[in-house]
Formats: C-alpha cells, structure tokens, sequence
C-alpha cells in the first residue's frame, strides 16, 4: 500500500494537477455516529459524465471551480478500510467497501422522509455544489461509516465502482411500475442506459429496446445484454427548424414500420439529456405510461404537453439516489445485474491525465474509464 495521498486536483479548465495531499486522519462521529468517519484507501474510481464537465469546462451550469479553492475529483469509488475514526461500530480494517459519495444532513424535512439526494445540505464528492467538496480520485479519502457499504469477495474493486452508476439505475428503475413482463425504451447507450437496462431486466422486464445515434455503442449493448433490441436513431440537422415535430415523426416512422410497439411502451427511460430523445420519448411511450428522466443535459427542452394531460404520460426526474447501494450490491452478487465487460480501459492512478484524455477523445469501444490499483 503506497503512502503518499497521489491525488486528482481540478483547478478550472483542462488545469487538472497530481498532487500529493495530507492523508488525514478519519473523525469521531457525534452521538448516533452518524459522522463517524473511516478512511479508505481508495482502488479504483470510475470516471464520469460530471468529472469530465469539470475538467472540460471548469463548472457545471452556474457553478464555476475557483482556483484559489481547488477540488479533488471523483465520486464513483471502491476500495478497502485502512483506518477507523473513534466509535465506528460496524467496519474493519481490511473490509472491502464500495463508497457512497453524498453527504447528508439527515436533519432537513428530505433527509427525513428519505429522500436524502434531495437533501438540502448534500455534500456529493467531486462537485461544487455547497462545495467544493473533496471527491475520492486519490489514494486515500474519509467518508462518514454509514455511507461505506460492504462487498462480497467475489466482488472486484471495479465492479465495486460500479456500484455508485448502478446506484443511479436502481434509484430511478425503482421510480417506474416496472414489473414481471413490462416493456421499456432506453435512449442512450452510455454506461447508465446500459445499467438501466439490465436493471430493467432483472426486475423482470421482457422487453427492452436502446437508442442511440452510435452503431458502436448499439453493439456493445447487444454483447453486454444478448436479449435487448438495438435502434440506431438518425441525428436532427442542428438547423432543423421545428425539433419537436422532427422528433414525433421520427417515433411515428418508428412505429408504422413496426419497429416499436408503442401501447405496450410501459416507460421510457431517458439517459441522454439531449432535447429531441425527451421529446421522443414523450411520443414513444403508451398511454398512461411513464417517462423518466435520467439524463442530464442543457437542462431546457420543449414538451409536448398534450402527451401529458391527453395520454395520461407521468414525467418524472431521478437525481442520483437514495437507499439504493445494498440493493446495487446485491443485485450483482445474486447474479441479476452483469457488469462483465462495462470497465473498457483501466489507468494507474499516476496516469489519470492519460485516462481523461482518453474519455475526452472517446471512440469506439470507450464504455466505462477506471483509474487505480486493482
Ligand atoms: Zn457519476
Ligand atoms: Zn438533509
């Protein structure tokens, strides 16, 4: 086990530094222990979608990095406890853990009700937000006992991070009926379409078919899932001038052709973020079905609302999760959810420059990038 605390450091845009910070000591909870920290040497840490806007454009939306107040990178992490804070009750030195990324208050009126990821005080590794608050893309990083869930042995430290996307699929999976013999669509075909769909089927969906513009990515997903349905959707021209209308006649060519089953469409699950996938996805899903909304990208799309009101279609959102990591963890170690395969290119932590680099310049057969000792 290396000694120094070799970590990833964003300073603003394409500024990210290796630097060696203090390995600190994990802290004494209060009462309950709810802030007991452990401190885990962490082994690997996947990079993700909001990693790569830090380091691309210095900020997410209006929360811009200062580079007087850096911040480490990472949230998506496995790794093993290498020390206690005073009072932690249920970990061990040596326990294998994969690490649950928000901090909340457990106070506020989200926190009671259990929706902790709307909780008012979250401090999620790796983002600005009430920030900047330290992520886990380091060889060394405390997090309170309660949020370090333990792994099986038969677990790796990659599928263990893996964990935090699937989190995410489970979360919002477990927002829609999705039931024994449900059909869903998934747009997009990155890592969390993938996890969405495989949690489909493991709650016993039947039928799941996946978009995405990219024929590479289409391909995976038929290696990684044998059972799903593939469609390669078109690309509106960026000048198309009315996008809504585009993308209904997309869905309706779409379901003339046969091609999709759209009164049997129980929830389309929307992973893109990109305007024309959620307006299609307004017009793919069955009466009285449900739309989530996964995804996150400009933030602004054009709806049509007459999907709503006349054909009963909920439009839900999903922000990360709550609850959701022992059911992640099981679902893999009961077999139900694959990973095999979701972790295409690995990178010592010393090379995490080369790593982003890599997600930056992305290609065929870039699916998931992990960075650490495996
Ligand atoms: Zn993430
Ligand atoms: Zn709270």
């Amino acid at each position: 086990m290396a000694n120094d605390n070799l970590s990833a450091v964003i300073y603003g845009p394409k500024d990210l530094r290796m630097e060696n910070r203090e390995i600190a000591i994990p802290k004494a909870g209060d009462t309950d222990s709810f802030a007991t920290e452990v401190q885990i040497n962490v082994r690997a840490t996947g990079i993700c979608g909001s990693d790569i806007h830090y380091y691309h454009a210095g900020r997410i939306g209006n929360r811009v990095l200062d580079p007087k107040n850096p911040m480490v990178l990472g949230h998506e992490s496995s790794g093993i406890v290498s020390a206690l804070g005073e009072g932690v009750k249920n970990l061990r030195v040596g326990d294998r853990v994969a690490i649950e990324p928000g901090t909340y208050c457990k106070k506020c009126d989200r926190c009671v009700e259990g929706r902790y990821n709307l909780c008012y005080e979250m401090h999620f590794s790796g983002s600005l937000m009430n920030g900047p608050n330290h992520g886990s893309l380091c060889r060394y990083a405390n997090f309170p006992e309660h949020l370090c869930h333990s792994i099986p042995e038969t677990m790796t430290y990659q599928d263990g991070a893996l964990i935090e996307p699937l989190a995410v699929a489970v979360h919002s999976v477990n927002k829609t009926p999705i039931k024994q013999g449900s059909h869903a669509l998934v747009f997009g075909a990155g890592p969390i379409g993938l996890l969405v769909a495989a949690t489909a089927y493991a709650k016993g969906a039947e039928h799941v078919t996946i978009f995405d513009i990219n024929e590479h990515r289409l391909q995976f997903a038929t290696e990684y899932l044998p059972k799903i349905k593939t469609v390669q959707l078109p690309l509106p021209e960026s000048d198309t001038p009315d996008l809504l209308a585009w993308s209904q006649q997309t869905i309706e060519k779409l379901v003339t052709s046969g091609v999709i089953d759209r009164e049997n469409i129980d929830v389309c699950f929307e992973c893109t973020g990109v305007e024309s996938c959620i307006q299609m996805a307004m017009f793919a899903a069955r009466r009285g079905g449900v739309i989530m909304l996964i995804g996150l990208g400009k933030g602004r799309a054009l709806l049509p609302t007459e999907v709503m009101s006349v054909r009963e279609v909920d439009v839900r959102g999903n922000f990360r999760y709550a609850h959701a990591y022992p059911e992640a963890i099981e679902l893999v170690s009961q077999g139900k959810v694959p990973l095999r395969g979701l972790v295409t290119h690995q990178y010592k932590l010393e090379d995490t420059l080369e790593a982003f680099d890599k997600v930056m310049k992305g290609g065929a057969g870039v699916v998931k990038v992990q960075i650490g000792d495996f």
